[in-house]
């Protein structure tokens, strides 16, 4: 398939990370595509993510926006003039003392920060609208639910459903739509999520400004977006997740190992409510008690019995997607036919210390890049195009998985190691 044969716009599922980086790629190349999403267009994703420079560097270089604009205007915090500042210092839950510092990642270039945490929602703003005001250059409709597709006749295109009876002609269709994708159920529907042995809550506190500035927390998050404190075989982290001159909005974790990996099951707050995730068991405050009197401040405060019960929300879930060069190119791009995998869809990896949102990123500009310059003028400029991503980006998305899940791990050492590794580290700075 020529760029001629791609006059019929690319389709792609779900306007999230991935898909609307795809389209920003491949309207700076002059390329037609379409982006769906299942949600309706005011919908609030007001989580914070962090982004590192080599997942958006390349975007921006193809958006001619500079690291510090694009900071300026997604940040958790750019709202009140922030540039969404990260602190690595890990903190003691116990005694309040600073730990060791995370290790930034070495041969990353310091464009402003190596990495600053984004408001999800201003993200997505930015991703759709490029500058603020600016007219969109990609084409998104909203509340689309895709529901399935069919390959035309001599693979000249793809037909894309919606449960709104609407079918649109496509030259290929882009699944970008997230860990539970609908396209990837239809084409590799072998292909399960893994669920990490991990337990992960998490709380909404919206505070007043003046109240946040004046409590230790406002001290402690003072232009910092993320406080991460490491217990006995726990952690917990608070994050911005925006701030306005009159109100601040902060998430917090809790986030342990399950009890027994060779029983699993044993562990009661293993599984979440499956109804709702919403609904939290009572197990949870059980053990939040059995700690929360050793905390020090901020933690106390925030995980005493009847502020805990006010704010918690979620439970959340660990989950990663691997896909095999077969499932990917033999199977969906080749004998399904012309369904290429992005983000989620291709490689969950956990919300908690995994790097999904940055490779949502890279995929889409490594994906718009490689169907601009290999589509031209040959005929099977698609196929080389879509091989070419994934010779790129399965080992990137392999190497991906495996770090985000030792990171998940690492996270949840015992306090004397902690504490150990902390006093190494100090031994070391003094000999200097
Ligand atoms: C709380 C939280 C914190 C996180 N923190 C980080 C972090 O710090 N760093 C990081 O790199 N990553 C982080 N992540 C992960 C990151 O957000 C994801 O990896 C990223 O959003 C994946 O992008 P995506 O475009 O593949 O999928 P998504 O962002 O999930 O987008 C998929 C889109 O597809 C749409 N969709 C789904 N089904 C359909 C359908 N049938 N029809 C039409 N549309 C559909 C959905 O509505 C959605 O808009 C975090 C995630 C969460 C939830």
């Amino acid at each position: 398939m020529s760029l001629n044969h791609i006059r019929k716009p690319i389709l792609i599922i779900g306007a999230g990370i991935a898909g609307l980086s795809l389209a920003r790629t491949l309207a700076a190349h002059s390329i037609p595509a379409i982006v769906f999403d299942d949600a309706s267009e005011t919908r609030r994703q007001g989580f914070g993510v962090t982004l590192r420079s080599w997942g958006y560097d390349s975007l921006l270089k193809r958006a001619g926006v500079t690291a510090q604009d694009f900071q300026e205007t997604v940040a958790t915090d750019a709202a009140v003039g922030g540039h969404g500042y990260i602190s690595t210092t890990v903190h003691d839950v116990y005694t309040g003392t600073d730990l060791i510092k995370m290790a930034h990642r070495p041969g990353a270039q310091m464009v402003t920060q190596e990495f600053f945490r984004a408001n999800r929602f201003r993200l997505r703003e930015f991703l759709m609208k490029g500058r603020v005001n600016e007219r969109s250059p990609i084409d998104v409709r909203f509340q689309h639910v895709f529901e399935g597709y069919e390959v035309l006749s001599d693979k000249k295109g793809v037909v894309a459903k919606f449960a709104n009876g609407e079918r649109v002609e496509g030259s290929i269709l882009v699944a970008a739509d997230g860990v539970h994708s609908t396209v990837r159920k239809l084409v590799l529907p072998q292909i399960l999520p893994s669920v990490l042995h991990s337990v992960t809550f998490n709380g909404i506190i919206n505070l007043p400004r003046k109240e946040f500035d004046t409590t230790s927390l406002g001290t402690m998050m003072e232009k910092n977006n993320v406080y991460i404190g490491m217990g006995d075989l726990f952690n917990i982290s608070l994050a911005v997740n925006d701030q306005t001159d009159s109100e601040v909005e902060l998430s917090w974790s809790y986030s342990r190992p399950i009890k027994s990996l060779l029983d699993p099951e044993s562990d009661t707050l293993y599984e979440r409510n499956a109804e709702d995730p919403n609904m939290i068991k009572e197990a949870f405050f059980d053990e939040i008690a059995t700690f929360q009197p050793s905390l020090a401040s901020p933690f106390a405060e925030i995980f005493a019995s009847e502020s805990i019960r006010k704010t918690v929300r979620y439970q959340w879930v660990m989950r990663s997607i691997r896909c095999s060069r077969e499932d990917l190119i033999e199977t969906a791009w080749q004998r399904s036919g012309l369904v290429v995998l992005i983000g989620d869809a291709a490689h969950a990896m956990p919300i908690f210390a995994g790097e999904g949102g940055n490779h949502g990123l890279l995929d889409g500009v490594q994906l718009g890049d490689l169907i601009a310059e290999h589509s031209k003028n040959q005929d099977e400029g698609m196929n080389v195009a879509i091989q070419t991503f994934y010779d790129g980006a399965l080992e990137r998305w392999s190497d991906a998985l495996d770090g985000s899940e030792k990171r998940l791990n690492g996270l949840n050492q015992p306090i004397q190691t902690w504490r150990k590794m902390a006093a190494a580290k100090a031994a070391v700075s003094e000999e200097k």
